[in-house]
């Protein structure tokens, strides 16, 4: 059932191999694929009460182990200490020079020089 058209699906690793390879990456020839294949699907009709029975429920977890409780105690006190210096941290200081380069800001206004006085008395002729 898990075999396509060009390929067919190795039942160990569950990798898809094409047709014209014999063997999977893991070993496993594709006769044995086709054995397990015809095997599973025999075993599938018939009814196994005790091993539904055995699967665990997917509605409730196990509880989870101290060390995972933890870690997740302490990313969320990391996320609450962020939450917390974002919404009343310092205030953003000035951005360091990089490379010695400061920022001098605009230049001063230029004065207004005054007016060039002449050497001597225009015009000279005169
Ligand atoms: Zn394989």
């Amino acid at each position: 059932m898990a075999t396509g058209t060009h390929t067919w699906s190795c039942p160990t690793c569950g990798r898809r191999v094409p047709r014209r390879m014999g063997t999977c990456h893991c070993g496993t020839t594709r006769e044995r694929a086709e054995a397990v294949a015809a095997g599973g699907a025999e075993a599938s009709r018939a009814p196994r009460p005790a091993s539904r029975a055995r699967r665990p429920s997917r509605g409730r977890s196990a509880p989870l182990p101290r060390d995972v409780k933890a870690i997740l105690a302490g990313m969320a006190l990391v996320a609450v200490a962020a939450v917390g210096w974002l919404a009343v941290g310092p205030r953003p200081e000035p951005v360091a020079p990089v490379l010695g380069f400061v920022d001098p800001g605009p230049p001063p206004a230029p004065t207004p020089a005054p007016p060039p006085t002449p050497a001597f008395k225009l015009p000279w002729w005169k």
